[in-house]
């Protein structure tokens, strides 16, 4: 069965979509993209999509700051994605990227006069980090780019050489994950997630105000700790040594998850385990990014593929 995605507004096999060499957005990173979990529930024999109305709305807002006009709506974005895993031969969990890009063949940098395009490519994906046994982080050299620069609200293509860059400098000296200041030296986030910091009992998180990006998984986690735990999070600026006195510390993000951060700059965090927060946090989150607790079913979307499995073909949960 082939895989499929949606391209020049059309599905086709995976493997007949291509963009040519003098592709705008591949010379300019001008392109905005979205990253959304969609489980497989073998039970219900049904793709849970987890709050793909707020990714595409975040991918709408990157489109409005790039210039692009895409002919769908929010509710447009998310049939075509529904249809696209309906046609796709997976029945595993799935990573469904969406990108619009400035697609014209033209060298020509500028926003202006240059035709977008959009399309939806899917695909499984490995887990990111490793939720189960945390991870060790450095802070990078790198810094984070600022609204100044190139918007950071929007997941917009050519941010992510920084996200890159310090991703590579963490893993070649030893670390699992990277965590960026901001241009003055406060704490931004991870190169691909949010973070959290549990000082003195109060989960704390670097606001919007501090270039991250406004990260789906970090309002679960606050709506979440809110209330389920009966806790509040208090966005605030975050010094980089608050880091080292943290007594727990955490990354949310799509493909990250909620991931225990235990070691900071070859100092442990806490006691060097994961905290009691972050595991219930951990628990929570999974619980309803699969799909599992009727009091978010706002934020799920499910699709249930009309195509029977074909024999032979594995379920894989
Ligand atoms: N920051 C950056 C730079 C990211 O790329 C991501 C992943 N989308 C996140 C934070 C986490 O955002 P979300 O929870 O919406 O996946």
């Amino acid at each position: 069965m082939p895989e499929y995605a949606f391209f020049h507004g059309q599905f086709m096999p995976l493997s007949e979509a291509k963009i040519g060499i003098m592709t705008h957005a591949l010379h300019y990173g001008t392109g905005c993209f979205e990253g959304i979990r969609g489980h497989w529930d073998s039970e219900r024999e049904s793709f849970c999509l987890f709050r793909v109305q707020d990714h595409y709305k975040r991918m709408l807002e990157g489109c409005r700051i790039l210039k692009m006009n895409l002919p769908y709506s929010l509710d447009d974005l998310c049939r075509l994605t529904g249809e696209l895993l309906e046609k796709s031969g997976y029945r595993e969990s799935v990573y469904i990227r969406p990108l619009a890009y400035k697609s014209s063949d033209v060298l020509a940098i500028r926003l202006h006069d240059v035709e977008d395009d959009f399309l939806i490519a899917v695909t499984t994906f490995p887990p990111y980090l490793d939720v189960e046994k945390g991870v060790r982080c450095c802070t990078s050299s790198w810094r984070r780019v600022d609204d100044t620069v190139v918007p950071p609200r929007g997941k917009i293509c050519g941010i992510y050489v920084g996200s890159a860059l310090a991703k590579t400098e963490a893993q070649e000296n030893g670390f699992d994950e990277a965590i960026v200041l901001t241009n003055d030296g406060h704490v931004c986030e991870g190169s691909a997630e949010n973070i959290f910091l549990a000082l003195q009992g109060k989960l704390v998180t670097p606001p919007s105000s501090e270039s991250i990006l406004m990260g789906i998984t970090r309002d679960s986690v606050i709506k979440l700790a809110k209330n389920e735990l009966g806790l509040d999070t208090i966005e605030r600026q975050v010094d980089r040594s608050e880091l080292y006195v943290a007594e727990e510390c955490f990354f949310t993000g799509t493909a990250a998850n909620v991931a225990p951060i235990l070691e900071i700059d070859r100092r442990p965090v806490g006691n060097g385990q994961i905290g009691e927060t972050t595991a219930r946090l951990q628990k929570l989150y999974a619980e309803v990014m699969l799909g599992r607790n009727p009091e978010y079913s706002d934020w799920y979307y499910l699709v249930s593929p009309a195509t029977p499995m074909q024999s032979g073909q594995k379920r894989v949960t």
